[in-house]
C-alpha cells in the first residue's frame, strides 16, 4: 500500500535531493532565456527544453503547450484529476535581462556556487523556485505517497512580459481543473497570502497643433498633460482611501513612468504639438473594483481637461487589469502551507505580501482560485547585478512544496 500521512511525509522529504536541486537550478540559470523581441533565438524555448527532458526523465507525465512560435509552456503532473483537488506549483521560464554584464561580480549566466550561494540572472528570480517545485514533484513521486487529486508542475513562458503563458494556461483542460497554485516567485520562503495588482494608464491627450509664437491659435498638449500630473497626487490619496490597508503592502502608489509629445513629426522648438501621451502606473491594494478604479481615473483626466479647454484626455488600461488579490487565513491551501513550513522547517510560518504582479494575479482573476506566493530568494534580489538565491533556502522551498502539498492532496 502506498504510505500516507506522516510516514509519507517522511519519506517524500528523505527523496529531496540537495546535490541534485543545486545542480538543477545552475544548469537552468545557464541557460539564457531573456526574451528579446525581434530574436527568434532569445526566448524560453531553450531551458523549457531542459524542463520538459527533465521532468520526463523522472517519469512526470507531461505536455508542452506551444503559446507562440518559440515559446511553449511545460505543463507536467502526478496523480490523477478525478478524484480530488488539483495543486499547482507555478514558476515562470523567462528571465529579465542581464543589463551590462560589467556590473556584475559573477558572470550572468555562470550559476557560479560560491559560500552557500548561487549566483546569476534568474538565480531568485526564478530558477531556483522553479526547480525547487520541479524536484518536489520528482520526491513525491519518487516516494509513491498516495494522493488525493492532482499535483501539477507549470513552466509558464512570458511572466515578466504580458504573462502570455499563464493566460494560456487558463484556457487549457489542465489550467481549468486546478483548484489552487503555489506561486513559487522568490519571497524567502514566507507565505503571501496578497499581492498588489497594477494598472498601467495610458494616457492620450489632443490639443491643437499651432505657432509657438501664437498659443492662442492652438491648444497645448502639453499643458493638459501639466494638469493632469498635478492630479496624481489626489488620484492616489483617493486611491488610498479606498483600498484596503495591509500589513504587508506598501499602499497604493499612482507613478507616471513615461510622457512624451510630440508623438509624430521632428520636434521643433516653435511648434506646439497636436498630441502628448503619458503612462500612470497605479499599484493597488485589495479592495475597489475595476470599474471603481476606473472611475477615479476618468475623474483625474476630467478635472485635468477642465483646466485645459478644447484639450481632450482619455486612457485606456495596457494589458487589462490587473487587481489585487488576497486570500483568506482559513483557505484549505494556506492552512496545508503554514503546516507544510512547519514540518518541512521545524519553524513557524512567516507571513508576507508580494509587492508587485504575478502570474498568481491571472490565476486569481481568471480562475478565482486561492493563490499563496512563496519561494526562494530574496525578495529585493530580483532583477539586479549578482542576483542570488541561497542554498539553504532553496532546499526550505522544496521540502515546503512537499509537505504543503502532501497535507493538501491528503
Ligand atoms: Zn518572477
Amino acid at each position: 500500500m502506498a504510505p500516507r500521512g506522516a510516514a509519507a511525509l517522511k519519506d517524500a522529504l528523505a527523496c529531496i535531493d540537495r546535490d541534485e536541486l543545486v545542480e538543477l537550478t545552475r544548469d537552468l540559470i545557464r541557460i539564457p532565456s531573456v526574451v528579446r523581441p525581434g530574436d527568434p533565438a532569445s526566448t524560453e524555448a531553450a531551458v523549457a527544453r531542459h524542463v520538459e527532458q527533465w521532468l520526463g526523465k523522472h517519469g512526470l507525465d507531461l505536455e508542452v503547450q506551444e503559446v507562440a512560435p518559440g515559446r511553449p509552456n511545460v505543463v507536467a503532473w502526478l496523480g490523477e484529476s478525478g478524484n480530488g483537488p488539483s495543486l499547482l506549483l507555478e514558476g515562470h521560464t523567462d528571465v529579465v535581462t542581464e543589463g551590462n554584464p560589467a556590473e556584475w561580480t559573477h558572470a550572468p549566466f555562470g550559476a557560479e556556487l560560491v559560500d552557500g550561494r548561487i549566483y546569476g540572472r534568474g538565480a531568485a528570480d526564478m530558477k531556483s523556485g522553479l526547480a525547487a517545485a520541479m524536484v518536489a514533484a520528482v520526491a513525491i513521486k519518487r516516494s509513491a505517497a498516495a494522493l488525493n487529486g492532482r499535483l501539477v508542475v507549470g513552466a509558464l513562458v512570458d511572466e515578466e512580459g504580458d504573462m502570455l503563458g499563464v493566460k494560456h494556461l487558463c484556457t487549457t483542460a489542465i489550467g481549468r481543473g486546478l483548484s489552487a497554485a503555489i506561486i513559487c516567485e522568490p519571497e524567502q520562503n514566507e507565505l503571501c497570502l496578497e499581492q498588489r495588482g497594477v494598472v498601467w494608464a495610458r494616457v492620450a491627450i489632443h490639443g491643437r497643433m499651432a505657432h509657438g509664437a501664437m498659443p492662442e491659435a492652438g491648444v497645448n498638449p502639453i499643458t493638459a498633460l501639466a494638469s493632469l500630473l498635478h492630479e496624481v497626487p489626489g488620484l492616489e490619496r483617493r486611491l488610498r482611501k479606498l483600498c484596503r490597508r495591509s500589513p504587508h503592502l506598501r499602499p497604493p502608489t499612482v507613478t507616471p513612468t513615461i510622457v512624451r509629445a510630440p508623438l509624430q513629426g521632428v520636434e521643433q522648438s516653435n511648434v506646439i504639438p497636436s498630441g502628448a501621451r503619458a503612462i500612470l502606473d497605479v499599484r493597488l491594494t485589495p479592495g475597489p473594483d475595476e470599474a471603481t478604479v476606473a472611475l477615479e481615473i476618468d475623474a483625474a483626466c476630467r478635472a485635468a481637461m477642465a483646466r485645459c479647454p478644447g484639450s481632450t484626455i482619455s486612457w485606456e488600461a495596457v494589458n487589462g487589469f490587473r487587481l489585487a488579490t488576497r486570500v483568506e487565513r482559513n483557505e484549505p491551501l494556506v492552512r496545508a502551507m503554514v503546516a507544510g513550513v512547519r514540518q518541512a522547517t521545524g519553524r513557524r510560518a512567516v507571513f508576507g505580501g508580494v509587492p508587485g504582479s504575478t502570474d498568481g494575479t491571472i490565476l486569481r482573476m481568471e480562475l478565482g482560485i486561492p493563490i499563496v506566493t512563496c519561494g526562494p530568494g530574496n525578495r529585493q534580489i530580483p532583477h539586479q547585478a549578482d542576483e542570488y538565491v541561497e542554498v539553504d533556502e532553496l532546499v526550505d522551498a522544496a521540502k515546503i512544496y512537499v509537505a504543503s502539498a502532501l497535507n493538501f492532496l491528503r
